[in-house]
């Protein structure tokens, strides 16, 4: 028999182990295909700029910049910027908490690829929590991984996509999770997508950053800037605004 004490260890160990939860290493572990988003048809919303939006993309890429600071090489043409696949993501020059973001996108004309590979891009919130853009029209992913989704959190409820090649609106609204400033979460953030006019993500929590591999983490941020995310395809973007809330 073993000393009390020596089995005593053993038993805390192992449950401390079992208590333990194991940070994932392989992205298909995130990955949801649990409930397929049902295909709704919606109609890309029509908008006037509002009078106190910040104007993000009309006719100039002057608000945008590299992540480290050198102008952007993204193609801008009659007010449709074109993602140039290899030269990165861009970022806002303006920082944002709550805010209501309208942006309009477009997949590329010429279906190329499938699952993450056709038509991916992105917008991420405050830099960290990635709203998926993607072409899911007839093309099948992770549900937590399509287009709407709050990327490897939550699925869309719907399947809204427009046809490939055909504008999509996006109208977000985004609650920035709250901090104290010893870097304890308050309050998580939130985010409602209105896609195509269909609402396809309902106030839905956010857990934390945006990952590819493992679990969502939440560093204490403030406000952080809008990326438009630079994933290959060659995705298109135009009128982009934000309401600050
Ligand atoms: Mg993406």
């Amino acid at each position: 028999m073993y000393p009390k004490c020596i089995v005593i260890v053993f038993v805390l160990f192992t449950s401390m182990i079992s208590a333990q939860v194991i940070e994932p290493t392989d992205p298909r572990a995130t990955e949801d295909w649990s409930r397929k988003p049902p295909v709704i048809t919606g109609k890309p919303l029509k908008w006037e700029v509002p009078s106190d939006a910040v104007v993000l993309l009309g006719n100039s890429t002057d608000q945008w910049t590299k992540k480290d600071g050198s102008p952007i090489d993204w193609m801008l043409e009659d007010g449709v910027l074109t993602v140039k696949p290899g030269t990165k993501d861009i970022i806002s020059k303006a920082s944002f908490g709550d805010c209501h973001l309208h942006l309009e996108w477009r997949s590329p004309v010429v279906v190329k690829g499938d699952g993450q590979n056709r038509g991916n891009s992105g917008v991420f919130l405050q830099s960290r929590y990635e709203i998926q853009i993607l072409d899911n029209f007839n093309n099948e992913t992770y549900y937590n991984g399509q287009a709407s989704a709050l990327y490897k959190q939550s699925p869309p409820l719907f399947n809204a996509c427009s046809k490939t090649g055909e504008w999509n609106t996006y109208d977000i609204i985004f609650s920035a999770p709250k901090f104290d400033k010893f870097g304890n979460k308050l309050a998580s953030g939130r985010v409602t997508v209105i896609h195509n006019g269909i609402v396809t993500q309902n106030n839905t929590e956010i857990l934390g950053t945006t990952e590819y591999i493992g679990f969502p983490k939440s560093p204490i941020h403030g406000g952080a800037p809008i990326i438009l995310q630079d994933h290959d395809g060659l995705v298109s973007f135009r009128n982009i605004w934000v309401r600050r809330l």
